[in-house]
């Protein structure tokens, strides 16, 4: 299983796309990516191989700025509801989450008992709960840290906002994440590999940490919103590794 993501200035599906088959070796059982288009976040996920998605992503749909997802199934079967990206209620916020939230039937009980849900997963409570947040009247981010100091478990997790098309959002606990500085843009990746077709240079995180990542800047801080200043380093692994399939 694994995360992508890319915002920047190029037509992110083929980015995004090629970054999933560089995760194949992880394993996964579904696969999804969601594109910023205009004025709205498209969504195609599959069952399957990266190649099935490939056969639904709809090559008109263009967008500078866009998530993807492998999907490893721990609570829903695998099938195309229950794959990754997830939307809100309105369509507002779109998340992948490569984890397992512990206390997700808690959450929803909690702070979610007025609501339905889409999919089993027990993802779906991460981004319906940032919506709630929002309509209660905080700030993205606001909403974004208090719905992570509620979750127990682990988590890699990108999040788009229609609203705000201009950032990702990013988060980490206990499941691999970095994020990668490009030139004009900016990615996120499980493992540095997914993105060496853009860029060799990483900043690492910690857990319990996020990022605020836009075209040209990437903004660490922890759950309380206090700024993390950390260098990044350049990911050492020989590009022909890859093409001969040797890596990792
Ligand atoms: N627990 C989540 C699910 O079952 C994410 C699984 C994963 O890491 O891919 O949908």
């Amino acid at each position: 299983c694994g995360i992508v993501g890319y915002i920047g200035t190029q037509d992110t599906k083929e980015i995004l796309l090629r970054g999933l088959e560089k995760l194949e070796y992880r394993g996964y059982d579904s696969a999804g990516i969601a594109v910023v288009n205009g004025k709205g976040v498209r969504v195609f996920k599959e069952k399957g191989r990266i190649a099935a998605l490939r056969n639904i992503v709809d090559q008109d749909t263009t967008g500078s700025v866009g998530i993807g997802h492998t999907r490893w199934a721990t609570h829903g079967v695998p099938n195309r509801v229950n794959a990754h990206p997830h939307q809100s209620h309105t369509a507002r916020f779109t998340l992948v989450h490569n984890g397992v939230i512990e206390n997700y039937e808690h959450l929803k009980r909690n702070f979610l008992s007025e609501h339905s849900f889409i999919s089993d997963t027990d993802t779906e409570v991460i981004v319906q709960m940032i919506e709630a947040f929002v309509v209660e009247g905080m700030t993205v981010e606001e909403a974004f840290r208090t719905t992570l100091k509620n979750l127990k478990g682990s988590y890699a997790i990108a999040l788009l906002d229609q609203d705000d098309p201009d950032v990702i959002y990013v988060a980490k606990n206990k499941s691999p994440l970095l994020v990668g500085l490009g030139e004009d843009c900016n990615v996120v990746a499980s493992d540095a590999m997914a993105m060496l077709q853009v860029t060799d240079t990483f900043v690492e995180l910690m857990d319990e940490e996020i990022v605020i990542v836009t075209k040209d800047s990437t903004t660490i801080k922890d759950l309380d919103g206090n700024v993390i200043i950390r260098n990044p380093f350049v990911a050492e692994i020989d590009a022909s590794d890859i093409e001969k399939g040797t890596y990792p």
